[in-house]
Formats: structure tokens, sequence, C-alpha cells
């Protein structure tokens, strides 16, 4: 072949292999709507998007703890002279209406995030409506960090209490472990200080206590050295994963942060896994202001790109994975990598929405969870994003707790079209996999849809009938609820 004819076919093949992933890159932007969901006055949802709900009022917290205080109690008065129901929202990331009682009233404490670092004992007292953004930013200017905390930056401290939220923190159980106390003002107006050693039955409840008990006020929360981390990644065969996650992180004193994804195209479905990793090094962490978000769109995209097509999510994976492959030994600050928004996966198609569903399995069944939901996912119309794995280690503090013991959490991201037939598909596709979940010994995460059937949530969870009770010695004008409590409360 002479070299001319040589260099147009060497142009032709990396054009043609450039242009099939650039025409889906770009389909996939040039169909997104960018129609902002309609707020309608008087309603307010969800991130399920499925949860529209007429309500009485909604209260915003000040940003002074003074004035809050006041003002909350007003807003208790009004609410029982009216005979209404209170919710509680943080940023409403939640799923299932755990923010929302019909024609109740609403108070959102987004707005209340006062903050105070004692640096001698690592403590920061936090107002409950700040967001982990919020408080990693006041962090970096010390140089310390959040100990634990969801895998975004979006969520409220009061909400993450409430759910109890865990992340990706290394041998770590959930957020309430690095909680020492916190106020809360309960249906009367009076402020309790609650910790493990004062009033601690109620320090247990409201911790994954869904909002039921009172409003959480001020947090104190113990904090960490912000550090510097390099980044390293393995990919695998799945049926290797507890053996490289042993090597590479259990016997890693340097591993900090951790977790793992599964391959979700149909070649090679939950076949193929990585571990991605970040070793402490000895090196003075980057601050947040020289973060470079210059590819987040680039990301999302690439994300979106693998909703409803088989070709998307091959690409999803082979450019993460190679992607992945050129940023290892990067270096990047502890609270750089925490402070990921959730607008980093955002679905801007106001014809479907993102579901999460989370399944808390023991080292032992790792395995067998996997085959038996391979069929599950495999034959079901619902739509799979994506599947990552955490480990979390036993709570024992929180009276709602879902991990009894050290396990697994594999987490499912749907994406559903609003229609009645894909929900119907959505609760069967949810009971299976709780079925599945339960005959693995496992739990599955509450503040996702209310979709999983009443005796089954009580066969997870044996505790919740005694922690219903709990609410009514509280709470015995059952003042604050919402929709998971209205349902779940009776069998
Ligand atoms: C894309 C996405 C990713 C997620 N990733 C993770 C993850 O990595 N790990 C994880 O554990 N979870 C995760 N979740 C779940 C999420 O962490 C929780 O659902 C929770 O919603 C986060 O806080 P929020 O501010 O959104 O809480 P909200 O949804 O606003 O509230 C949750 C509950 O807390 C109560 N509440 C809120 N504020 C207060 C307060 N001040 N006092 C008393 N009660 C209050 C509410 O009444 C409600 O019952 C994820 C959710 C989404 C949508």
């Amino acid at each position: 072949m002479k070299k001319k004819h040589l260099i147009i076919t060497v142009a032709f093949l990396i054009t043609s292999f450039l242009a099939i992933p650039t025409i889906h890159i770009l389909k996939t932007k040039w169909s997104e709507t960018d129609i902002e969901p309609k707020n309608i006055k008087g309603y307010v949802d969800d991130e399920s998007h499925l949860n529209c709900t007429k309500i009485d009022s909604l209260f915003l917290a000040p940003n002074n703890r003074k004035e809050l205080i006041k003002q909350l109690r007003e807003i208790l008065k009004y609410a029982k002279k009216n005979n209404l129901k209170v919710s509680i929202a943080g940023a409403q990331h939640s799923m299932g209406g755990h923010t929302i009682t019909e024609n109740g009233v609403i108070i959102n404490m987004l707005p209340y995030k006062e903050m105070e670092l004692d640096t001698i004992n690592d403590i920061l007292t936090i107002g409950s409506g700040a967001l982990w953004k919020d408080a990693i930013a006041f962090l970096d200017k010390y140089n310390k960090s959040i100990a634990i905390m969801q895998a975004f930056n979006s969520f409220s401290i009061g909400g993450s209490l409430s759910v109890n939220g865990h992340g990706w923190q290394k041998n770590l159980p959930p957020v309430s472990s690095s909680v020492i106390s916190f106020t809360l003002m309960n249906a009367d107006g009076e402020i309790i200080t609650c910790s493990r050693k004062q009033n601690v039955e109620l320090f247990k409840s409201v911790l994954g206590g869904y909002g039921l008990f009172g409003i959480i006020l001020d947090v104190n929360l113990k904090i960490v050295d912000n550090t510097a981390l390099e980044y390293k990644y393995v990919k695998m065969n799945t049926n290797n994963y507890l053996e490289y996650y042993e090597k590479f992180v259990s016997n890693n004193p340097d591993a900090e942060l951790v977790f793992g994804r599964l391959r979700v195209s149909r070649k090679k479905f939950l076949e193929e896994a990585t571990l991605n990793f970040f070793e402490k090094r000895n090196l003075k962490p980057n601050s947040l202001e020289n973060t470079d978000n210059s590819n987040v769109e680039f990301k999302r995209i690439i994300f979106r790109g693998s909703v409803d097509s088989e070709y998307g999510k091959r690409l999803r994976w082979d450019l993460e994975t190679s992607a992945n492959k050129v940023s290892i030994n990067n270096i990047y600050s502890r609270n750089e990598i925490l402070n990921d928004d959730v607008s980093l996966i955002e679905n801007k198609d106001t014809g479907s929405t993102d579901i999460l569903h989370e399944y808390f399995i023991p080292e032992r069944n790792f395995y067998q969870f996997i085959e038996d939901i391979k069929p599950i996912l495999i034959d079901s119309d619902i739509d799979l994003l994506n599947i990552t794995i955490r480990r979390v280690e036993t709570d024992s503090d929180s009276y709602m707790n879902y991990a009894r013991e050290p396990v697994y959490g594999f987490v499912l991201l749907f994406n559903q079209k609003k229609t009645e037939e894909q929900e119907n598909k959505m609760i069967k596709l949810t009971n299976n996999l709780v079925d599945i979940t339960i005959s693995n010994e496992g739990t599955y995460y509450l503040p996702y849809r209310l979709h999983v059937d009443k005796n089954k949530m009580r066969k997870v969870y044996p505790q919740a009938d005694d922690f219903f009770k709990l609410k009514l010695k509280y709470d015995s004008l059952e003042l604050f609820s919402n929709k998971f409590y209205e349902y779940y409360k009776k069998e």
C-alpha cells in the first residue's frame, strides 16, 4: 500500500472509530429538553419526581438560631391548633415522601446552616440544614474534612442523620458513628440534647428515625484531617472481587476511600467489576479552590447516554475503565473527592426519573446475591444504569439499623419512565429484589420508594413495630409525620 493510501486508511479508521461515540454523545445532548420541572404552587415533590402532593404550607427555616427556635415553636403551635401534621425536609433526596404529608406543614431546614469549629477536639457544630458541600467548604479552610458522608455532597446534615446515610469511607459504619450529640426540638417545642450519655433512647431513635421524633437543630460531628490521596484502580472478574478487596483495601493501611462498580451492559452483565480506591500520601492537600471541574458535563453526558442504550452502557464502561487508567496516580485532596455534586448524574428528561435501591448483604452471601439478582434484572424492563458497591461496618448506634454486621451495600440506580406500567413493573422488581435480599440474610435501605410490601419490610426490620411504639412514646399526638410513616406504621 502506498504511503498516501495508508494515511487515508488510518485517518478513515480513526475518524470512523471516533465518529460513532461522538454522534452518540451529541445525540444524547440534543435529546435533552433542559426543561426545569414545574413547581406548582401549594404542592411539593421529592427527588423521585413521582410524589407531587398538595400541602397546607411550606415554612423556610431562618439561618439564625434564636430566630429559628422562636419561629419553629410558632409553626408547631399553628399545626397543633389546626390539626395539621408536620413533615421536615432537607434536600429532599429521599424518594418515598419521607419529607411530605398530604395537606400538612413542611418545615424546610435548608437555610439553617450556622457552623462553628472546635479545632482542639476536632468537632464541628453545624446547623441541620447545611449541606455537606457547605461543611466541606468551611472545613477546607482549616485543612479538615468530613469523617463519614454519602457519595455526593448535596444532602443536608439533618436528612443524612435521619436516614443514617453511609458512604465509601473505608472500614466505617454509617454516619451515626460520627455524631457526638445533637439538639432536638420535640412536639412541645422543648429542646433536648441527645448523645450516647444523655437521652440515649431518643438519640438512637432519631438517628435513622426519618424525622418522626422532632426537628434536629444543631449537630456535633467528629471530623478528620483533610489528606492528599492518590487514585488507584483495578479491573477484575466479579468472582475475584472479595479477594481483590482484601488485598488492595483491607490489607492496605493507606486506603482511605473505596468503592466498587459492576458492569451493567448486557454484554458481560455483572461479570466484570472495578475497585476504585484512594491511598493516603504524605503531601499537602490541594485547596478546594484549585479543583478542576472542566469535565463534569462530559462525564454527565456519558452517563446519560447509557439510558436505554446498550451501546451507551458499553461506551461508558470502556471510557470509565480506560479513563481510570489514565488518571491512575493522580493526587486529589480528600475534600475534592468528597465534593461531587448530584448534578454529575442529573436527568434532564422530564418523561423519566432515576430511582435508587440499596441492598446490604453480608460477605458470606456476596457472590450468591449477585448470581440471584442477575436473571431478575435481565428480565425486567426497568433500565438499570449503575451498580456501585460499598462496605459498611456494624452500626451500633441507630434503632432502625440496617448494618447489623459488616455488609456490602449494593446501590442500584434505575431509569424509570413516568408511566403506570413502569411503576407497576418497578414495584414487582423491588419486591423480587427484596426477596433475594432476605434469602441472602441482608437488609434494604429505607429512604427510597415505598414499594416494599409491609410484611417484607417487617421481615427485614423486625424492630419496626417497637420503633413505631417509641415514636408514639415521644410524639403521642403524631404531630411529626410523613408518607413513609403513614404507610408502614400499621401492618
Ligand atoms: C442520587 C442519590 C444518591 C444517593 N447516595 C447515597 C449514598 O451514597 N449513601 C446514602 O446513605 N444515601 C444516599 N442517598 C440517599 C440520601 O442520602 C438520603 O435519602 C437523604 O435524603 C439525604 O439527605 P436529604 O437532605 O436529601 O434528606 P431529606 O430527603 O430531605 O430527608 C430525609 C429524612 O430526614 C428527615 N429530616 C431532614 N432534615 C431533618 C431535620 N433537621 N430534623 C429531623 N428530621 C429531618 C426528613 O423528614 C426525612 O424523613 C442518595 C440519594 C440520591 C437521590
